[in-house]
């Protein structure tokens, strides 16, 4: 018998929360929320999750959802002007290492593909202290997860149906701007990232133009996001049949690649299929590059007519000091005409500095050091974990006489508004009921002639969630810091909360 909804009935599940947390885990288990265990891949396990969509603001996200087509715009056009790439690399192309090969590739190899593929992941915090978003990174090379986001919104889908038909109300009924009312599963946002990343690689497979080449995934060696990215190959299978796939390491291409110097064309060994399309799921640290030959990989794909998801310029983009950069005046609008639009993309800038100019460096070392609460030390490294904060900080400002302060910028510390959930992790390690903040990635693909300016496809594709408790500085899910979650855009922020809450 079900009841309706009732002041006086308070909306908590009938069973047990674990009787839940069970069914999600059984449905993330078979929907395919997996990656592979480190040390044994023989076994997949599952990617943490949240048990239920964290409540969001609907006009916050659909401001960042709004400018996306800008921003890829904004990225495409930067990656192409090696002026500004230049000025705001400077500082850290003639001290690391990695930067410097990647901007010397990029300088000596001439172009010969004029079609640029971008998978972009544009990441941002809702700040508390302004209530405006506030962009954390841009990433141009390896966005990964647009292969499971969309899994993780069904499940959130799914186990709403299973908890409210175990609760005193049916459906929560909540009035969402001028629509109707709508329940918490309809507010669910389709998520089409992978489709429609999918559909970015199809176009610039087109683009080729040779039906018989193939894709090549370029991966880690001991790849574990192997679900994430053998669902994009299956949503491109689901659109064209015939592409043939491949992942391969640098380690094995430095044995497998053929480069021919007079049609520019690379090839793989054995079959001597042609490659359209590189990949990178790998290349965005230093740690890739085992040898010289990974680098002469890197090389030779630059430099071949096969088109690059990213081109080592829209690589060379994504580093943040170029973050820093484009605060500056005048940069955004070189590139962005429309003054409102620019003006947007503005307002989503934290405030940023860095320590290459011998006017302010002293200065500057002189704010972080007075309010190191305050920011955060950000490396121009990618996939997690590098970051300083708080104490961490000190040292290296100790050492700044050297060059390694150079290496950083210093971003303000967003504080994100503060919801209850559950994170469900492996091997039971759940965190029931526990204060986190979110972080949403806007996807956005392009597909461009970057000789004739033509945009084939500039969209914004879907969205990304991924949630951490309060005391995280860190974030990432590959890197454990993180789980993979959804947005309810509830104005009764803590309904679902509640309902989950084993408290009467
Ligand atoms: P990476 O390239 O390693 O992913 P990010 O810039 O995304 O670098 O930083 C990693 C994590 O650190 C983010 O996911 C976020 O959780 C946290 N973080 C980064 N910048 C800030 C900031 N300005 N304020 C608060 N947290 C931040
Ligand atoms: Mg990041």
């Amino acid at each position: 018998m079900s009841m309706k909804k009732n002041k006086n009935c308070p909306m908590r599940l009938h069973w047990p929360i674990e009787d839940v947390v069970a069914f999600a885990k059984r449905y993330a288990l078979t929907h395919g929320l997996l990656c592979l265990v480190p040390d044994n891949l023989d076994q997949a396990t599952m990617v943490p999750f949240s048990l239920f969509p964290s409540p969001y603001s609907y006009s916050h996200f659909k401001f960042i959802w709004s400018i996306q087509t800008a921003y890829n715009r904004l990225y495409n056009r930067l990656s192409l002007d090696d002026e500004v790439l230049e000025r705001s690399l400077s500082s850290v192309i003639p001290i690391d290492d990695f930067i410097g090969r990647l901007w010397r590739i990029h300088r000596t190899v001439p172009r010969r593909q004029p079609i640029q593929l971008d998978l972009y992941r544009n990441d941002y915090m809702r700040d508390t202290k302004t209530d405006k978003m506030r962009q954390i990174e841009f990433n141009t090379i390896s966005s990964a997860f647009a292969g499971l986001t969309g899994t993780v919104a069904d499940i959130h889908k799914a186990v709403l149906r299973y908890a409210l038909d175990n609760c005193h109300v049916r459906e929560l009924k909540i009035n969402e701007e001028n629509t109707s009312s709508k329940s918490s599963i309809d507010l669910i946002l389709p998520n089409n990232a992978l489709k429609k990343s999918a559909e970015a690689m199809v176009k610039a497979f087109e683009l080729y133009n040779n039906p018989r080449a193939c894709i090549l995934f370029l991966i880690v060696p001991n790849e574990r996001n192997v679900c994430d990215q053998n669902a994009l190959i299956d949503a491109v299978e689901k659109l064209q049949l015939n592409i043939r796939f491949y992942s391969k390491t640098f380690e094995q291409l430095s044995d497998e690649l053929e480069y021919d110097e007079k049609t520019f064309n690379i090839y793989l060994k054995p079959s001597h299929d042609e490659v359209a399309i590189v990949y990178f799921r790998a290349g965005y640290i230093p740690d890739h590059y085992t040898d010289e030959k990974c680098w002469l990989v890197r090389e030779y794909i630059e430099q071949s007519r096969a088109i690059k998801c990213p081109t080592a310029r829209s690589q060379l983009a994504g580093f943040k000091i170029v973050q820093e950069y484009l605060t500056r005046e005048g940069i955004v609008e070189k590139y962005i005409e429309d003054k409102d639009l620019a003006g947007k993309i503005r307002s989503t800038f934290a405030s940023m500095f860095t320590f290459d100019d011998e006017q302010t460096r002293n200065q500057h070392i002189e704010t972080l050091r007075r309010n190191l609460h305050d920011y955060v030390l950000k490396p121009n490294r990618e996939g997690g974990g590098n970051n300083k904060y708080d104490d961490e900080i000190l040292p290296i400002l100790q050492n700044s006489n050297g060059n390694e302060l150079s290496n950083y910028i210093a971003m303000e510390k967003i504080h994100p508004p503060v919801c209850s959930t559950c994170l469900i992790k492996p091997n039971g390690k759940h965190l029931l009921h526990v204060e986190c903040i979110n972080e949403i990635g806007i996807y956005g693909t392009m597909v461009t002639n970057v000789e004739t300016n033509e945009e084939y496809i500039n969209e914004v594709t879907g969205y990304l969630v991924r949630t951490k408790t309060t005391d995280t500085n860190e974030g990432g899910v590959a890197t454990g810091y993180s789980v993979l979650d959804c947005l309810n855009f509830n104005e009764n922020t803590s309904e679902l909360a509640k309902i989950f809450s084993q408290k009467a």
